[in-house]
């Protein structure tokens, strides 16, 4: 029996590894297998069994029945008896131990980067830490794929458990607001790839009221969508440029596994951290009393996602102005997120935090009354998730607690009791990192 593994790959079309599979041998049997090893956040469960009940259904309709376990990898293929399995690369450990043991019978592609991660090296033969030469190689050698034309029959028949049985969705139905918001599997992803054109995304996209960016980060994810069917649908330098620096997340954490719990500049490691679970909850809560901080974690509450100039402004301020370690916050976005990713969400924090390559300077210390009055000039982001502040005129909806009572008091806002005041002032805490900073 030959099968086709998917994992970050829950698409048929465009399927590298698959159409390899399908060109083989027709009668591929397709099994997903949720792994003891998979840590998905709560966000990412809830997103993973909407996604399989639509590839459920892909599969269905040409008459194949995708195969769904729970357990161990290898010990699931050894009792199927497998002669060959195929899969598209994740790099993950598992991945690893399961192509080392499976030997000659293990068929990986590289289906799911525009780059071969584990071979993309500098000059130098060094994996890359800086990211604008990665850019240019990746540009220059980057090839098109070509994919085959899918033809699959129906294969040998073989138990499956139900979805319902991996049992990924909360107990609790707090998952609504994701409802409304999106619509995963391929349909979903390329309704979004469809209307997303990338016309003003070079001007648009650091303005998070604008919803200039493409909200592809989901289904690229889970591989609802081939990187380079996006590349090629969306011709656009700025934009590939982005999609290049999930590449970059990719290469960073397979290059450097340990990065994902431990700093890539080991100096950090002396940062005198102050855990504090109050002001983490704060945080987790959008309850700093800074707008477009709490903007953009009730966005990440209500809809699994925050645009990225935010999610950069929010790190920065668990980080530098409450000094609270950045696995804390990488840990809340692993959870809340829909498009949670090792790559791109260890880079993003360690990037943000200083301690990663590449790295934003510690001293670049965002300050989120200029951010939000840069970015969110009109405050319509703000107002959209803190409607409390919804009456203040544009001058004041970053700063309330510098506006006077009379403001306040026409704008109807009640500050300590509809909206809290600054748990920290931002100024202070600045010069307090400098100066920590400093010393390593
Ligand atoms: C602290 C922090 C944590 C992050 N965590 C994640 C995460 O867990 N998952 C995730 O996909 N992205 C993460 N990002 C990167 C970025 O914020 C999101 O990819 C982006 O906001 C997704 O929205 P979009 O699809 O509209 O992006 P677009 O701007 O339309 O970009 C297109 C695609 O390019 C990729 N991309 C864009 N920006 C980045 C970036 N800075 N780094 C890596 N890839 C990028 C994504 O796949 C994205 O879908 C993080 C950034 C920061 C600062």
């Amino acid at each position: 029996m030959l099968v086709f593994w998917h994992q970050e790959d829950l698409r048929i079309e465009e399927n590298l590894g698959l159409s390899k599979a399908c060109a083989e041998n027709p009668h591929v049997v397709p099994i997903f297998i949720l792994s003891d090893a998979a840590q998905l956040g709560e966000a990412s469960r809830w997103w993973l069994h909407k996604s399989l009940e639509a590839l459920q259904k892909e599969y269905a309709a040409k008459g194949v029945k995708l195969i769904l376990r729970r357990g161990d990898p290898l010990k699931i293929f050894k009792e199927l008896n497998v002669q060959k399995v195929f899969w598209n690369q994740t790099f993950s450990e598992e991945e690893r131990l399961v192509a080392q043991e499976l030997g000659e019978k293990g068929r990986p592609f590289n289906g799911n980067h525009l780059v071969e991660i584990p071979h993309f090296f500098n000059k130098l033969g060094n994996p890359f830490a800086v990211f604008t030469p990665f850019y240019k190689t990746l540009l220059k050698e980057m090839k098109p794929v070509k994919i085959q034309q899918i033809d699959l029959k129906k294969g040998q028949e073989i138990e499956s458990d139900s979805l319902d049985s991996l049992k990924l969705l909360p107990k609790k139905n707090w998952t609504k607001s994701l409802e409304r918001q999106w619509m995963p599997g391929r349909k979903g992803a390329l309704k979004r790839l469809h209307t997303f054109t990338g016309k003003n995304y070079g001007k648009q996209r650091d303005f998070p009221a604008e919803k200039g960016t493409s909200l592809l980060s989901p289904h690229l994810h889970f591989g609802e969508l081939s990187p380079y069917e996006v590349w090629a649908k969306v011709d656009n330098e700025p934009f590939r440029r982005q999609l290049a620096w999930r590449e970059f997340g990719s290469s960073f954490v397979t290059h450097f596994p340990k990065t994902t719990t431990e700093n890539w500049q080991a100096k950090f490691d002396r940062f005198p951290w102050k855990p504090n679970a109050g002001s983490l909850r704060r945080w987790q809560k959008g309850e700093t009393g800074y707008p477009i901080v709490d903007a953009g974690m009730r966005q990440l509450w209500k809809e699994g996602w925050m645009h990225n100039r935010v999610r950069m402004i929010v790190a920065s301020f668990l980080v530098k102005d409450l000094f609270i370690h950045w696995k804390e916050g990488a840990a809340w976005f692993w959870d809340t997120l829909v498009d949670a990713d090792m790559g791109n969400n260890t880079l993003g924090w360690q990037w943000v935090a200083g301690s990663g390559p590449d790295a934003a300077p510690f001293f670049r210390i965002f300050n989120p009354i200029l951010q939000g009055e840069k970015f969110d000039p009109m405050g319509h982001y703000v107002k959209m998730y803190c409607p409390a502040l919804k009456n203040l005129s544009s001058k004041w909806v970053h700063k309330p607690w510098l506006a006077s009572e009379e403001i306040l008091r026409q704008g109807g806002v009640d500050l300590g009791e509809t909206y809290p005041y600054p748990m920290v002032d931002h100024k202070k805490m600045r010069d307090k990192a400098l100066a920590y900073f400093e010393k390593l």
